[in-house]
Order: structure tokens, then C-alpha cells, then sequence
């Protein structure tokens, strides 16, 4: 449904508009709530506190994770990313990584074979899925400390086989590391399931909360160096971190407002996203088929009928994505993105690297009116 006269497809980069209870949630924190949790002890600290237990077992059991302590709050995924990598691996380790990650995931792999971590990538197929065999031979090769792989493409919207690379991983005595942002709150994730040993998430995409927030997921047998040392309200004679989860990971005031947010959005996807998850699937659907219909037009990724997240990148062979995206703003009130999407090696794998592509991303609140729009307006302006 369009709001504010804007049909929004680019939940990929973040959800909007966000429900009402993200809101009010939000306002509650800096009302009621409004203490410093686990600090004072007076009744708007306890609030907080109380606040910021209910949203971590909240988001835990919405992502099948058994100990919410397990469950770790973070600025953002790119945050969780890095504590994770930079956490785990140290020179002379070996990570074997797939080569469509964002740059979320790239450039601290980068930074970390600056300083000695060897960092082998894992082919993809023309859908931009990793190719299990090829991964399989390559985390074979030589001890392995992780494998790391996107849940889900931002760019091809391609899921990746994680189960089996988390199979693959421990078998050859390594961990695996996801990059949930694409999947968490579009696709079901049950981490009970799944077999990561880490699983890293945006706050403000699909999970429906506000930006400043992120989830880490560490299974419970796995320890990383903490990458921030700070305050953390308990055991304050002692100059290193508590070890016990969260506080270990958690220095500092903890963004309140925004994990009150996070879980009021992931309360609405608690009640609706069976539905939801299969409405945007129909909706995506429509989408990529409107759009592959246009003439001229090349989409990127699982073709259709194959599983994808709901995103849908497209290349005209005339317009420039850049144009395209701008048109579509200007005129028609459709937002989407152009460029590279901070993933210039998914879209180098795509044969994209030099011109980017434009993404249209479904999420809560698109409907089939929404996407027939945007196809009509990207027809529009392919063919005029
Ligand atoms: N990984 C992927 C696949 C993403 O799409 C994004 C967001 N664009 C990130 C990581 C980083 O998320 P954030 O910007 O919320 O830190």
C-alpha cells in the first residue's frame, strides 16, 4: 500500500513504514522505561532492565534461539559481523568464504588478511548460489577455522545452502558464520535448526525495528574476544569482562529505545509472519515476472519458480539503473535502489560490476496493486 504517496519497495536497505507498536514501543523506552537497565536500582532503571529481558527472550524464541543470553544486542549487523570475524579468527587461520558477501562481511575479511587470516573465496553459479561441492573440496583443502556465507543475497536475492555449509564446516572441525540480514524477518529462521555456530542480523530490515540495532547469535559452546571493553553494570572491580552472556559482549549503556523497537517489530512478525513470509514470496513473484516481461530487461538470480528472498534486481540493456531508480522516484513516488548495494562482488559474480542493477525489494506492507505499479512505471520508462 502506498504511504505518504510513496509505494516502497526497498526493504532490502531498510523496513518502512514501520508499525505503529515499533513507535510506540520506541516512546515507551524514553518515557516510563527511560533508565539506565542494570545500573540503579530505582523503578526507571528497573524498567529498562525488564524491558531489555523481555526483548532479548522475545527476539530469541522468534529466531528459535533455546538461551536468549545467547542472543546477544549489537549496533547493527555490520557491528556483529565484525565482532564476530575479528572476534574468532586471528593470523594463520584460514576462512573459507563465499564470493558474493557484502561488504559488510568483505572488507573486515579484508582487513583481517591484511594482518595474516588466509581468506579463500567458494564459487557461485550463474543464480549466484555457492556451488556445495566446489566448497565442500576447498574446506578440505587445509585446516579451516570458519566458513562464512549470507543467508540470503541482497543483490540476487539467491538463498544460500547454509544447513549443508554448517554440516560441511564441522566435519572438517570448522565454524560457520551467517549473514542474516537479508533472511532474518523474511524467511523463517530457526537457529535450533539451522546449524550456525554465529548468525548475525539487522535490526531495521526485515525484523521491522529501528536502525542503531542488531542481533549476534553464538552458540553456546562458542567464544570470541569481545571487540569493545566498557561498563557493563555488574562485577565493576574487575579490569577485564565479565565472562558471562550478554555482559561479556554488551559494554556500555545499551541502545534501550531501540531494542524496545526491535522487539515490538519482531512481536508483529511473531503473530503475522507465516502469512507474511508467503504473502511477499506471492508478491516477489509478481514482481519478477512483471519485470522479466518488460522488454529488454534482464533479472539477476533464481530465475521463477526458483526460491528466493524477495528481492528482485534487474539490468536494462538501454536505461542506466541510475536513471532508471531516479525516474522511478521523481515521477511515480517508487523507491528503489540503484548501484552495487555494497556488494560489488555479487554483482561482479552477476556480470553486473560495471553498471550495478536496480533493486526492487519487497517487504511488510507491499501489496500486488504496489508491485502491478511499479512494473507499469518501469515499462513506462524502459520503453518510452
Ligand atoms: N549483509 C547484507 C547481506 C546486507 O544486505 C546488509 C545491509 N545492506 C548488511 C550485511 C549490513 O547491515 P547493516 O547495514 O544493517 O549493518
Amino acid at each position: 500500500m502506498a504511504h505518504d504517496g510513496i509505494i516502497y519497495l526497498d526493504h532490502a536497505a531498510t523496513s518502512w513504514p514501520k508499525p505503529p507498536e515499533v513507535l510506540d514501543a520506541m516512546a515507551r523506552a524514553l518515557g516510563p522505561a527511560g533508565g539506565n537497565p542494570h545500573r540503579s536500582a530505582h523503578r526507571l532503571a528497573l524498567e529498562a532492565a525488564r524491558l531489555v529481558l523481555e526483548a532479548r527472550s522475545t527476539v530469541a524464541a522468534f529466531l528459535g534461539v533455546r538461551d536468549p543470553r545467547d542472543l546477544l544486542f549489537v549496533p547493527g549487523c555490520t557491528f556483529g559481523l565484525n565482532m564476530v570475524l575479528k572476534g574468532l579468527l586471528a593470523p594463520g587461520d584460514r576462512v573459507v568464504v563465499s564470493s558474493v558477501e557484502h561488504n559488510a562481511v568483505a572488507r573486515p575479511l579484508a582487513a583481517l588478511a591484511a594482518s595474516g587470516v588466509e581468506v579463500v573465496q567458494m564459487p557461485v553459479d550463474e543464480a549466484g548460489r555457492v556451488d556445495l561441492d566446489a566448497a565442500e573440496e576447498l574446506v578440505a583443502e587445509a585446516p579451516t577455522r570458519a566458513v562464512v556465507c549470507q543467508h540470503a543475497s541482497n543483490v540476487t536475492g539467491a538463498i544460500q545452502p547454509v544447513a549443508d555449509l554448517a554440516d560441511i564446516a564441522h566435519e572438517h572441525g570448522a565454524v560457520l558464520v551467517a549473514d542474516g540480514a537479508q533472511a532474518a524477518g523474511h524467511l523463517k529462521v530457526d537457529l535450533a535448526e539451522l546449524g550456525a555456530d554465529a548468525y548475525v542480523a539487522s535490526g531495521h530490515k526485515g525484523l521491522l525495528g529501528p536502525q542503531g540495532i542488531g542481533v549476534v547469535y553464538l552458540s553456546p559452546g562458542l567464544e570470541v574476544r569481545e571487540l569493545v571493553q566498557g561498563g557493563s553494570g555488574g562485577d565493576s572491580g574487575a579490569l577485564s569482562m565479565p565472562v558471562v552472556r550478554p555482559d561479556r559482549y554488551e559494554a556500555g549503556t545499551p541502545p534501550v529505545p531501540a531494542i524496545a523497537g526491535l522487539a515490538a517489530g519482531v512481536a508483529v512478525l511473531g503473530r503475522e509472519a507465516d502469512e507474511l513470509f508467503e504473502q511477499e514470496q506471492r508478491i516477489a513473484r509478481r514482481l519478477l515476472e512483471g519485470l522479466a516481461a518488460i522488454p529488454g530487461m534482464r533479472v539477476l538470480g533464481p530465475v521463477l519458480g526458483e526460491e528466493r528472498a524477495p528481492v528482485v534486481s534487474v539490468v536494462h540493456e538501454e536505461v542506466e539503473p541510475d536513471r532508471l531508480a531516479y525516474e522511478l522516484d521523481s515521477r511515480y513516488g517508487v523507491a528503489v535502489r540503484a548501484g552495487l548495494h555494497c556488494a560489488p562482488a555479487a554483482h561482479a559474480a552477476m556480470g553486473t560490476a560495471e553498471t550495478g542493477a536496480v533493486r526492487f525489494s519487497v517487504g511488510r506492507g507491499v501489496t500486488e496493486a504496489d508491485v502491478d505499479a511499479a512494473v507499469e512505471a518501469v515499462r513506462e520508462v524502459c520503453l518510452a
